[in-house]
């Protein structure tokens, strides 16, 4: 029986948590990629206690890797880059131990934590100023994943995206060019802390402990899920403010929004309506992430869409 805290380097208190006996699966768990998404890192330091109970018991197998701070300087300032470079964690993987801060961190978590692990979770949410519905995502075409279809079912979200792709600088192309399968979740964020959003992140973690025999207990029910099939999930693709002024949200994350649907409008300082945000696309659409903090300025994201669900029969 093991836990133990290693400090990954370099220099930021950027904390690696690992726990079990060595004999059986590596799970890697990681929270906080982004400073300002509360709900991966407190997920992930339940996990913590509950593995280090379990392995006090005996009944924990294989290796639990778990990151609950990613990004230590970020999760400091609540910011979802790094106040120290500028650097947005989640696009610079795998990293370069003698380059930025940042690319520092994503060096470490490649070789000391993704590196021989048999499934990555990469635990992140909408962030303070946005939404977002609560779903696990994964990467479909890569050699790893029918792996990582089977982690994201065995997850349990209410909603799954497979995408068609992902672009660089990601831990989960980092983790696809080791061969390591990989998962990502999202919730709510807003600010908040939904309790009903943190209990699906550590169910949904205890249920991988149990896909992979770690634990000892037993996967539970089959949870129905509604699929999503396609895009990137990029939020940096996302539909944008062209005028500064405020924000009103004329749907909700999680809303299947028609061709054409007004999903937010701007208006300026007099309340005129200045940019009205549409579903530019042919067909219906999922609004995967949507503006929360009235206040915009030029470029600012306003909503990420994603595509509409499919039937479950078409799967
Ligand atoms: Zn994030």
């Amino acid at each position: 029986m093991t836990s133990r805290t290693l400090d990954l380097g370099p220099g930021v208190g950027l904390y690696m948590h690992e726990i079990g006996d060595g004999n059986g699966p590596t799970l890697a768990v990681l929270g906080g990629v982004h400073g300002d998404e509360i709900e991966g890192v407190a997920a992930a330091r339940m996990l913590i206690n509950l593995a280090e109970l379990l392995d006090a018991q005996g009944l924990l197998r294989g290796t639990l890797r778990v990151v609950p701070v990613c990004n230590p300087p970020a999760f400091e300032a609540r910011t979802r880059t790094s106040p120290l470079d500028g650097e947005n964690l989640a696009r610079v993987f795998p990293g370069d131990a003698s380059a930025s801060v940042t690319k520092q961190i994503a060096h470490a978590l490649t070789e000391r934590v993704i590196r021989g692990a048999d499934l990555l979770v990469d635990l992140h949410s909408a962030g303070v100023h946005y939404s977002m519905p609560l779903f696990v995502g994964f990467v479909d075409h890569l050699v790893t994943s029918p792996m990582s279809r089977e982690a994201a079912t065995a997850f349990g979200a209410p909603l799954t995206w497979q995408h068609e792709g992902s672009g660089p600088g990601r831990s989960l192309s980092a983790a696809a060019d080791l061969g390591v399968p990989s998962i990502y979740v999202e919730g709510s964020g807003g600010g908040g802390l939904a309790g009903t959003d943190l209990d699906t992140y550590v169910r949904g973690l205890t249920r991988l402990l149990a896909h992979f025999g770690m634990g000892h207990e037993t996967p539970g029910p089959h949870i129905e899920s509604t699929w999503l099939s396609g895009d990137d999930g990029d939020v940096d693709s996302s539909l944008a403010s062209t005028f500064a002024g405020y924000c009103v949200t004329r749907s909700a994350a999680g809303d299947v929004v028609s061709t054409g649907q007004v999903i937010a409008e701007i208006i300026d300082d007099a309340a005129r309506v200045v940019q009205q945000i549409r579903n530019p696309r042919p067909g219906p659409a999922t609004v995967m992430m949507l503006r929360q903090t009235a206040i915009v300025t030029p470029g600012d994201a306003i909503a990420m869409l994603g595509p509409a669900p499919i039937a479950a029969a078409s799967l």
